[in-house]
């Protein structure tokens, strides 16, 4: 029979480098093989009824089926488990495979989520959903415990926020949670456990898109959850193995890869958006930039050890015309969805009729949102400045 690795020992210390390089990889399990094989195996077969059996019923702990425990997943779950000092983590499929096996593991009818802080899109469209199975929600931005009702069940916050990147102060939060007894989860993937690691905060669960920083080569769509063993294996059975959100091996590999230049990378990233920061800083077509190496250092300065490359700013000219001709002229920064990868990227929630809608939701219409890729910063600010210089030709 072979056996998980089971739950990681948090009480030992390990540097993020460590785990990104050389831990969990145990090449004595694999011929010696520093770069762990990839299982491209659906099931795992076995030498005796007997053991099928014993291995079925205790499937958290033994490889029998990909949508349950794979080796090659679960180097990756391990090093992520260790990364953000959790016991365990499940891979999903996708961000989203992961933030709704949350909500379908430890949700039922009558229950209230309070969501705090600007929310990831889908994640809102998915409680929206939700309230046809009786699951409730509301939003806050700040005061969060005159947000609680008496059958909140869960606090998810994001922070920083989508957009804006609000830093939520979390210690705060989890210390409320705490007092009444509510599950926290936080959406981590802005900062990676590089800069953050929430759980060491008070945190429930962690949940991350692998699509962004920590896969960090556009290549795949991945998610997970990271928190206590017993968090997790009931993510295991109900948001997982009945959701079917499942991360192939193949792709699994892909993310270890990732992660061997996490600490790295995220080093760029944070130098690089920091000197596009200081130009943008210098330009007076700019009405305000939003990332969190700007706002209140009291409360960064307790949670987070680094700031990542995805950052906004408001054109003070927030006119569609005038944003989609900015975005036009920038070459080096590529037109897309997502971020987090090596490549920059540059995008809008601005569209030609939607401008009193993005007000009710508080997003200025002349908002850009920029992914900041580990190019030369000198490349990235002379596309920005032939992309003001150009766009300058369209004011009426
Ligand atoms: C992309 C993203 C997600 C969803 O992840 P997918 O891998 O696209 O499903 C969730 N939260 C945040 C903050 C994201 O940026």
């Amino acid at each position: 029979m072979f056996n998980y690795l089971g739950k990681v020992d948090v009480a030992v210390n390990y540097t993020d480098e460590q785990i990104c390089t050389q831990l969990y990889d145990t090449p004595s399990r694999h011929h010696g093989a520093v770069s762990p094989p990839i299982y491209q195996t659906s099931l795992f077969a076995f030498e005796t009824f007997e053991a099928f059996t014993e291995a079925q019923s205790a499937e958290r702990e033994n490889y029998v089926y990909t949508r349950g425990g794979n080796p090659t997943t679960e180097i990756l779950e391990q090093k992520l488990a260790m990364l953000e000092r959790g016991e365990r983590c499940k891979c999903f499929g996708s961000g989203m495979g992961a933030i709704s096996s949350v909500f379908l593991s430890l949700l039922q009818k009558g229950d209230h989520v309070l969501l705090v802080n600007n929310i990831y899109g889908p994640t809102q469209q998915l409680m929206k959903h939700l309230e046809n199975f009786g699951i409730e929600h509301s939003y806050t931005e700040n005061d969060v415990e005159a947000a609680i009702r008496p059958n909140t069940k869960l606090i998810y916050v994001e922070s920083p926020g989508t957009m804006l990147m609000k830093v939520v102060d979390l210690m705060k939060v989890t210390a409320l949670a705490m007092r009444h007894g509510i599950y926290t989860a936080i959406d981590n993937t802005w900062s990676t456990p590089i800069f953050q690691k929430p759980l060491t905060l008070g945190f429930d669960l962690s949940v991350h898109s692998l699509t962004k920083y920590i896969g960090g080569h556009s290549d795949i769509v991945g998610g997970a959850v990271i928190g206590s063993s017993k968090l997790i294996d009931r993510i295991f059975t109900y948001g997982y193995q009945l959701n079917g959100s499942v991360l192939s091996p193949h792709d699994a590999s892909q993310v270890i890869k990732g992660l061997r230049t996490l600490p790295l990378r995220m080093k760029q990233h944070e130098s690089n958006a920091s000197q596009i920061i200081d130009f943008l800083q210098s330009r007076d077509e700019i009405k305000v930039i939003h990332h969190p190496s700007l706002q209140d250092r009291d409360i960064t300065e307790n949670q987070m050890s680094g700031f990542s490359g995805l950052l906004s700013f408001e054109l003070k000219e927030g006119r569609f015309d005038h944003v989609a001709s900015f975005i036009n002229e920038l070459n080096v920064f590529k037109i897309g969805v997502s971020w987090g990868g090596y490549e920059s990227l540059v995008n809008s929630p601005v569209k030609r009729s939607n401008a009193s809608e993005l007000i009710k939701q508080g997003i200025d219409p002349g908002l850009i949102r920029l992914s900041i890729g580990l190019e030369n910063p000198d490349d990235l600010i002379a596309d920005l400045k032939n992309a003001f210089r150009a766009s300058e030709l369209i004011k009426p």
